[in-house]
């Protein structure tokens, strides 16, 4: 495990910074706390709360944007940042201003669902170097800044205005108070002062800042009802949490320690600790932290996903299925989770464990068909079996959301070759060969 974690780091230090540092972070509570503390303000936006996504990336600069497709892209430097979470929720009224009125299209050319994923997920990478897809990994790790992130939209003053005004009322309707707004817009323009060049602020650089906006909004806000109302305290525990394990993940392990320190012992220390010692290389400190967490609430999913995933991580194959059964068992509609195990059960080449395997990822994929480290399991499943049209065509799907073009073309036209016309898998693996195909003519179009 240390070999792979020391890859990692290899293959971070290789790439380019920018690439590195804007790769998509997936995590299954991450995602949900998303969605929890924005269903409100996306259903007062006049939005449908299944089509708005929130993507985390990977990234120290305190930054939100949004893009095309209705999609809130959040740094995790501004979740670092923020203190609470109305603070975040704030900021997520304002960006779906920008959604609802359509400041959102510029860089979405071309861009496909395919196109947008690159996944890091928060152990992800590697465990897929961990199975032997060097390669997969790799492209996980660059890819970040494909499609969605290498611009921003800078807005104008003028509708910066505007974006918030129609932020406060969407705080307003879900009845959220705008405090943390406020909180928040005067944490970076202290910031953008204290700074000669604010080098790390993003946001302020795409969203201009003004006092007369600040005080603009205080106006609104202040009347509002909902003023004086303190965040829902449940969560708030989950923002602590999320923060902690973010933490955990993207700072260095000796800054972690110093804001999390032995001795505390809240969820979040114990997340934030248990990721920085399994980063640089310590399972069984890592175990201690995974296993303090579970010993609080022992049928936390999230807490045994981590303890699984720390195990699994570990070498620990057969004692990692047990726990990530139990999260499965807690998070049945959870694919991240399911995967997890997926990929446990996987590991351990036991026949009758293959046979588990594989519905529990065929569920994961109807769940979210967006993530190449189940297709990529789900491939050695059908490999294994002697399968290899479906072998292929996962492989295809994969390479799809990777957006290897040439590798998703090869593997789908050998999948189509070999599956009986007209069937579902045949007609799957034809339109993979036709997004590919439009892929790979814009690629030769682009060098001549
Ligand atoms: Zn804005």
């Amino acid at each position: 495990m240390r070999a792979f974690l020391a890859l990692l780091a290899i293959l971070l230090t290789l790439l380019p910074g920018p690439a590195v540092a804007q790769s998509i972070l997936r995590d299954a509570e991450t995602e949900a706390f998303f969605r929890d503390i924005s269903r409100d303000l996306v259903l007062a936006a006049g939005l449908e709360p299944n089509n708005v996504h929130f993507i985390l990336v990977g990234d120290n600069s305190i930054n939100a944007f949004v893009t095309g497709g209705q999609n809130v892209f959040i740094h995790s430097g501004l979740i670092i940042a923020a203190d609470n979470v109305n603070e975040l929720q704030g900021v997520i009224a304002h960006e779906l201003g920008h959604i609802a009125a359509g400041h959102n299209v510029r860089f979405n050319e071309g861009a496909g669902p395919a196109s947008r994923i690159s996944i890091l997920s928060l152990i992800g990478a590697v465990a897929a170097m961990a199975a032997g897809a060097g390669e997969a990994g790799m492209a996980i790790l660059g890819m970040g800044q494909t499609a969605a992130m290498g611009k921003f939209l800078a807005f104008t003053r003028d509708q910066e205005s505007r974006t918030d005004q129609a932020g406060a009322v969407f705080l307003s309707k879900a009845g959220i108070s705008g405090r943390g707004s406020i909180d928040f817009f005067k944490k970076l323009q202290n910031q953008e002062f204290r700074l000669a060049i604010p080098q790390n602020n993003e946001y302020v650089r795409t969203h201009p800042l003004s006092g007369t906006r600040i005080s603009n909004l205080l106006a609104v806000y202040e009347k509002d009802a909902a003023w004086n109302k303190p965040a829902d305290p449940r969560l708030q525990a989950r923002f602590e949490r999320i923060k902690g394990k973010l933490i955990g993940f993207v700072e260095e392990p000796r800054i972690v320690m110093q804001k999390y320190p032995d001795g505390v012992n809240t969820p979040a220390a114990l997340y934030a600790r248990a990721y920085a010692w399994h980063r640089s290389g310590y399972p069984d400190q890592a175990m201690a932290n995974a296993a303090q967490l579970v010993a609080k609430a022992p049928d936390d999913p999230f807490f045994l996903e981590l303890q699984g995933q720390i195990l699994l991580e570990s070498g620990k194959v057969d004692d990692a299925i047990p726990v990530l059964r139990h999260a499965a068992d807690r998070a049945p509609f959870e694919p991240m989770i399911l995967t997890l195990l997926g990929h446990a059960l996987v590991s351990s080449e036991t026949p009758a464990l293959q046979t588990e395997a594989e519905p529990l990822l065929k569920k994961s994929v109807a769940l979210d068909r967006e993530n190449p480290f189940t297709w990529y399991q789900l491939g050695v499943i059908y490999d294994r079996r002697g399968d290899k049209p479906r072998a292929a065509l996962a492989a295809a799907e994969r390479f799809s959301l990777e957006g290897n073009a040439m590798g998703a073309m090869m593997n789908a036209r050998l999948a189509r070759a070999a599956l009986p016309a007209g069937s579902p898998d045949f007609i799957r693996a034809d339109d993979i060969m036709m997004v590919a195909g439009d892929a790979l003519e814009q690629q030769k179009k682009k060098k001549r």
